[in-house]
């Protein structure tokens, strides 16, 4: 398997002549090109977690997730590169076929183990798993631990070069951690790609290392909801690779372009502004799409 190289990691200008007409200017910081399977913002959360198995020689990383989770597929493919073994516990009962994820993470070695959807609020750990010899990291990475590797993120970048940074929000550790590296520079906005979800706030919060400084996160880029899209967003996004050729994905970084997008057009962002676009992969989502929706 190959390994993860950051130098594969660039930062491409977004050209538009609708920030040309606003004046501003927008970055694409490419996380997506960072390894095949473990892209995007996922193997910065999950390096930490990794490290605090590796040093207190752990042979198994155990996390949550859904039948789609991009979380469930990278901890399945960096478990294999580094030579631990992973367990994924998932949402729902086994079904007879499984996703395009989980059968990708079973060939990448992960062992399942499904629960039922109220079974899964309490996130119980099945008793054949060894927890003395496991590191558990919890869903999405959240945690001080995931917030912690997400902040690595902005070392890619002169922090200097920027007044916004946007990044989409599902768990919230990885704007926290940008945040966290970021706050005394400019603003980190968050647009959530879930619908309503008004508990990110404080989920942000709680991962922050200067508590007096307050997330910024927009809800109104959902599409219908967390994975929900529509043939508005398969067109928005087939015309962002056609004018750019960068594929985006239908539950995280496409409403992150097109929520974008949208604000300059609305004039949120005010002339001057110098805006990096955290592009955090997740490209596996598109699996989940009929054939031919996307032309990438
Ligand atoms: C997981 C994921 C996010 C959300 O990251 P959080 O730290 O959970 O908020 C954003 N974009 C992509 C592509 C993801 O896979």
């Amino acid at each position: 398997m190959q390994y993860i190289n950051p130098e594969h990691i660039r930062v491409d200008p977004y050209l538009s002549p609708l920030f040309d007409d606003k004046e501003i200017t927008a970055n694409i910081l490419r996380l997506d090109l960072l390894h095949p399977v473990v892209s995007g913002n996922k193997w910065f959360k999950l390096r930490y977690y990794i490290e605090k198995a590796q040093e207190q020689n752990k042979n198994s990383l155990v996390t949550f997730g859904g039948a789609w989770s991009n979380h469930i597929h990278a901890t399945a493919a960096a478990g294999k590169m580094v030579g631990l073994k992973t367990i994924g516990i998932i949402r729902g009962e086994a079904p007879a076929r499984l996703s395009t994820t989980l059968l990708q993470a079973t060939e990448l070695g992960m062992q399942l183990h499904f629960i039922s959807r109220e079974e899964y609020r309490q996130k119980p750990i099945p008793e054949s798993i060894d927890l003395s010899s496991s590191q558990l990291i919890p869903e999405g990475g959240y945690g001080t631990t995931g917030a912690r590797g997400a902040a690595t993120i902005l070392s890619l970048i002169n922090p200097d070069d920027y007044t916004h940074i946007v990044c989409a929000v599902g768990s919230g550790t990885m704007m926290a951690g940008l945040m966290n590296a970021y706050w005394s520079k400019g603003v980190v906005l968050g647009i959530s790609a879930m619908k309503n979800n008004q508990a990110l706030e404080s989920d942000v919060r709680q991962l922050l290392e200067v508590p007096a400084i307050s997330p910024v996160i927009i809800h109104d880029y959902h599409f219908g909801g967390f994975a929900k899209y529509n043939s508005r967003l398969l067109d928005f996004m087939n015309e962002v690779y056609r004018y750019t050729g960068i594929p985006t994905d239908i539950v995280y970084t496409g409403k992150l372009f097109f929520a974008l997008n949208d604000l300059a057009w609305k004039n949120y962002f005010p002339p001057g502004s110098k805006i990096l676009l955290i592009h955090s992969g997740g490209l596996q989502g598109n699996q989940s799409l009929p054939n031919g929706s996307l032309i990438f």
